[in-house]
C-alpha cells in the first residue's frame, strides 16, 4: 500500500525536551513560590516552597497517578491537583488553593511551550506535508497549535487526556481515522520503543525509531540517529515499493 500519511510523537523526536522540562518544572514552581510570597506576605521559613519543596510536589504526583491509574498519562491534571492538595495543607482555603494552583499551571504552560524544535524539522514538515498528511500524536501535554510548526499538523492528538496514553492504540486509530488512513498507509515517527515504535507496528504501522541501539529491527521498524534522517528513509521506502509492486 502507498504511504499517505505520516505521524510525529513530539518530546524528544522533533526537539529535545530533557532542558525544557527541568525549566519548565522549576520555572513554574518558584513563579508560584514567589506571587504566593507577595500576596501572603510571608517571612522566609514560612513560605510555600520551604515547606513543600519541588521534591514534594513530585512525590504528591506519583501517588496521584497510582491512586488514579485512568489519569496516569494525563499530566495537567495531575499537576495541577497535585499543587491544589499542597497548597491547601499549606494551609489556603480550598478556592484559594484552586486558583493559585490554575495560576501555576498556567505559567506552567507558557514555560512548557518554549520548546525549540531541531532546525531541520521545519523545512522537513513543510516538504512532507506537500506529499503526506501529517499528525502529531503525544503522550505530553504541549499543545502543538500553540507553536509555530503546529501549522503542519491537521490532526493533532493529545493522549494523555484522552486517559489512553501511548501504547495504547486508540491514539493512533484516532489519528488515523481523522487522516482517513488504513494503518498500512501510514508511518508513525517517535523515539520510544515501548510507546512509539511496537505500538504503531503492532497495528500494521510502519514505524520509523529514534533510539540509540544497533539491535537488529524486526520487519517495520526502521531506526534513525535523529529525525533528520527521515526523509531519506522515506526516499528509500518509496523506491523499495517501487521496485518490489
Ligand atoms: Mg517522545
Amino acid at each position: 500500500m502507498n504511504l499517505e500519511a505520516i505521524t510525529f510523537d513530539l518530546d524528544d523526536t522533533l526537539w529535545d525536551n530533557g532542558g525544557v522540562m527541568r525549566r519548565t518544572e522549576q520555572g513554574h514552581y518558584s513563579w508560584l513560590d514567589t506571587a504566593l510570597a507577595e500576596w501572603q506576605a510571608v517571612e522566609p521559613a514560612g513560605r510555600f516552597a520551604t515547606r513543600f519543596p519541588l521534591d514534594a510536589l513530585l512525590a504528591r504526583r506519583l501517588a496521584l497517578a497510582t491512586a488514579h491509574p485512568p489519569r496516569r498519562g494525563d499530566f495537567t491534571w495531575l499537576r495541577q491537583r497535585a499543587l491544589s492538595e499542597l497548597l491547601s495543607e499549606y494551609g489556603l482555603a480550598q478556592e484559594h488553593a484552586e486558583h493559585w494552583a490554575r495560576r501555576a499551571m498556567e505559567r506552567f504552560m507558557e514555560l512548557r511551550h518554549e520548546v525549540e524544535p531541531h532546525p531541520e524539522v521545519e523545512p522537513m514538515l513543510e516538504q512532507l506535508g506537500k506529499h503526506y498528511r501529517l499528525a502529531s500524536i503525544t503522550n505530553g501535554n504541549v499543545e502543538v497549535t500553540r507553536l509555530p510548526l503546529g501549522r503542519h499538523f491537521p490532526v493533532t492528538v493529545t493522549a494523555g487526556e484522552l486517559l489512553a496514553p501511548k501504547p495504547d492504540p486508540r491514539p493512533f486509530l484516532l489519528a488515523l481515522s481523522h487522516l482517513g488512513t488504513h494503518p498500512e498507509g501510514a508511518l508513525h515517527v517517535g523515539d520510544s520503543w515501548e510507546e512509539d515504535a511496537l505500538p504503531a507496528r503492532r497495528l500494521g504501522m510502519q514505524a520509523a525509531w529514534i533510539g540509540p541501539d544497533d539491535r537488529p529491527m524486526p520487519h517495520g521498524i526502521h531506526r534513525l540517529d535523529h529525525v533528520r534522517e527521515l526523509p531519506a528513509l522515506i526516499q528509500w521506502m518509496e523506491k523499495t515499493r517501487k521496485r518490489t509492486g
